[in-house]
């Protein structure tokens, strides 16, 4: 197993590298005399290499099996086309000594473009769906240099010269098709989605061959091209890099959609698009130097001058917005919209060097009465003191943001759960240390204003963004809900139950979950699922008391099971027919058993709906499409999801990639497939988080010590 994996990772690595090796004895073989056996080894050994770059790219499609295929399969197929034009060209060059130019070589060097340019677009469109504009301007800008450019030094000269039909389509032909080229590479580099290796692979291929058939159109318009010089090596070393890419494991993430759609004006951006801006007068000056008036010279420098100019004005307007959409106009602090954009990217960061985050929510006090009592403007006094005061206990390297009216939050990076109630208690004191002034009338009167503060911290509590700042406000109602100017650490031990239902029964049900849990898994399964679901369903946009539905769903969807015999249960073969009856009977008992809480009626119906499937082979009812509730649609890819993700009796856990494929296959047959794509989407984000070890020992879940499972 490690074996094949690690031969499975280290392909696209020595591929690379043989044919690199390969390409530097095709070099070290003399090119002449013509019809001799090395003349003959330099043309085998440059169709192998060229071909290999078309196998190896299959190779790759099929082994990392990209979710969606298609433009890795237009991308290997231009290969294809690539390999049997240097086949054509080289065996009629060297073996046939066809030296005319266009041959039907050209055909398909050229036929090799418009694959090529496809599949970039397929890639593209999957990765940034819809018009991401701010790319495809910058892209256009830096396309329309390129084609000014190509128009000066190659596509004019060569629509100048008087040549045959055929050649001048030939001549024309390859730069109009690197032009197209160009345009799609930039925008897939200036657009936003997921750089991993095989990314930058990718990214080679496309300039190496941009570049070489650049130098190659313009030393064939004065002459000095001959087969076989150094083009050769930029060709095929960009060929290489195709296939490397397609081999490397990161393949299937390149049509990953990208999270962050708007890239801003960065500072490389701003120098790229000045020097585009620049290019016309440049190029002006360049190409009409010696024969230009002054005046042309003049025009060209004040034209480049503007250009520049307008560019420094947008610039700083720019600035100053970014500075604005970051900033609170009362209190100064930053943002809510600058602390969730901060968020991922901290627990990214902490995700990849296994560190932590904290989250902490901090909330005036009953502030209504404040604004009651002395008005509107001594709240907003009330507010920046408070501001003040909490910048003042946090420290740099802090996100400290106006979350909302009266409520702020705060981002510790590296703060793990031990560190939440000293930050915490920190912020709350700095707070409540001394009254603050409040004008009313003609005098100050001290008013002693307090907070309560709710944190949380990644990972101990939560697995993303969304999930730690739900729970620290969980803390937060916590300490409100405890008498105010208090703090409040990590989740509560329940789900949030509706007020009136019977707070008491739910909390059994849960204790009952935990049971059937610590029975079967190592680790917190209904939890994880009810986080997961109450995430999906968020996203999915419906509204908070069916997020709520989902959430307890979740929490409990296995309790049916408390009534199966372990022996049932933990049984490592196969079940007997009846075994199996008594099994797909526990959706029907968890329904009974939530029925029993009053308002959990939708609760019980979407337990008794986990088993449902969508084209409608599921049990205990058949049900089908949308007549299965959408919180057992969202359940059931849950479920499934920690069920792949764990060592179960009969099968070892699935690797990330094995488990997305699997859900991948079972939609729009077992599952819905919009929440396919929205849990995978989801879990691209890192907002679907492991699956953690119990909390629970066996004893604690209330089983003997010698307990087996
Ligand atoms: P609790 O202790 O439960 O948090 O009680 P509270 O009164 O602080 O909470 P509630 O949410 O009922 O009231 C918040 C008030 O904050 C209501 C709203 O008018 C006021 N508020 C929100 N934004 C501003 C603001 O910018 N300036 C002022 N002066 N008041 C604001
Ligand atoms: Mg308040
Ligand atoms: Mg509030």
């Amino acid at each position: 197993m490690t074996i094949f994996r690690a031969g499975r990772t280290g392909a696209w690595w020595m591929y690379l590298v043989a044919g690199h090796l390969l390409l530097g004895v095709y070099y070290l073989i003399p090119v002449s005399p013509a019809g001799t056996t090395g003349q003959t080894v330099r043309v085998v050994l440059y169709c192998t290499i060229s071909a290999s770059a078309a196998i190896a790219t299959f190779t790759g499609v099929r082994r990392n099996r990209p979710q969606w295929r298609r433009p890795w399969v237009f991308l290997a197929l231009s290969q294809v086309v690539y390999a049997i034009a240097d086949l054509t060209f080289y065996t009629s060059h060297y073996v046939f000594k066809y030296t005319v130019y266009p041959s039907y070589a050209d055909i398909f060097y050229l036929g090799h473009y418009p694959l090529m340019v496809a599949g970039v677009i397929l890639l593209i469109r999957r990765r940034t769906p819809g018009l991401d504009l701010p790319s495809l301007l910058d892209a256009a800008v830096l396309a329309v240099v390129a084609g000014m450019a190509s128009w000066l030094y190659v596509i004019g000269p060569q629509a100048r010269l008087t040549s045959p039909v055929l050649v001048k389509v030939a001549s024309l032909g390859y730069p109009m098709m690197d032009l197209a080229l160009f345009v799609v590479a930039l925008r897939l580099i200036f657009g936003a989605g997921p750089r991993p290796r095989a990314f930058i692979l990718l990214t080679a291929n496309l300039l190496g061959i941009l570049t070489a058939d650049t130098i190659y159109v313009l030393q064939r318009l004065d002459g000095s091209y001959h087969a076989g010089n150094f083009l050769d090596a930029i060709w095929l070393s960009a060929n290489l890099c195709m296939g490397a890419a397609a081999l490397h494991p990161t393949m299937a993430r390149l049509v990953d959609r990208a999270h962050v759609k708007d890239v801003g004006l960065s500072r490389g951006r701003i120098i790229a698009l000045s020097s585009a801006a620049l290019a016309a007068p440049v190029l002006m000056l360049i190409h009409d130097v010696g024969q230009s008036s002054q005046d042309v010279l003049v025009l060209a420098a004040g034209g480049a001058l503007l250009s520049l100019l307008i560019i420094a004005r947008l610039a700083g307007l720019v600035a100053d917005q970014r500075k604005l959409a970051i900033t609170d106009s009362l209190t100064g602090l930053h943002t809510r919209r600058f602390f969730e954009a901060q968020l991922p990217l901290e627990i990214a960061r902490a995700r990849r060097s296994e560190g932590s985050v904290a989250v902490f929510i901090i909330d005036v006090d009953r502030f209504k009465s404040i604004n009651d009592n002395y008005g509107h403007p001594a709240g907003d006094d009330v507010l920046m003191e408070v501001a003040a005061r909490l910048r003042a206990a946090s420290r740099s390297g802090e996100v400290l943001a106006r979350y909302g009216g009266e409520e702020f939050a705060l981002l510790v990076p590296d703060a793990g759960p031990g560190r939440l109630s000293v930050i915490a208690n920190r912020l709350r004191e700095r707070v409540a240390e001394k009254p603050i002034p409040v004008n009313a009338g003609n005098d100050d009167i001290p008013l002693s204003v307090t907070v309560s503060v709710g944190s949380a911290s990644f990972p101990t509590h939560g697995d993303g963004p969304d999930d730690i700042v739900v729970i620290a406000d969980r803390a937060l109602y916590a300490a409100k809900a405890a008498g105010r100017n208090r703090i409040a650490v990590g989740p509560e031990p329940l789900p949030a139950v509706d007020p009136d239902t019977d707070g008491a029964m739910a909390e059994f049900l849960c204790q009952v979950a935990d049971r059937v849990d610590g029975w079967l898994h190592r680790y917190d399964h209904s939890r994880s699922v009810s986080r997961w679901a109450g995430v999906a369903a968020g996203e999915f946009g419906l509204d908070a008391p069916t997020i709520r539905v989902a959430q307890l769903a979740g929490r409990l969807h296995d309790i049916g099971k408390i009534i199966i015999p372990e022996v049932v249960l933990t049984k490592p073969g196969a079940l007997s027919e009846e075994e199996w009856r008594l099994l797909r009977q526990h959706p029907d008992f968890g329904y009974r058993l939530a029925r029993m809480v009053p308002g959990f009626a939708g609760v019980a119906h979407v337990i008794r709906q986990q088993h449902e499937r969508y084209d409608g082979d599921g049990y205990p009812d058949g049900l089908r499409g949308a007549d299965i509730r959408a919180e057992a649609r969202i359940l059931s890819v849950c479920v499934a999801w920690a069920a792949m993700r764990s060592n179960r009796p009969h099968q070892t856990a699935l690797d990330e990639n094995r488990a997305r494929r699997e859900l991948w296959a079972g939609r729009g047959q077992q599952f819905d497939p919009d929440v396919v794509d929205l849990f995978l989407d989801l879990h691209t984000q890192g907002s679907i988080g492991m699956l953690r070890p119990s909390g629970l020992s066996i004893q604690e879940a209330g089983f003997p010590a010698d307990f087996r499972p």
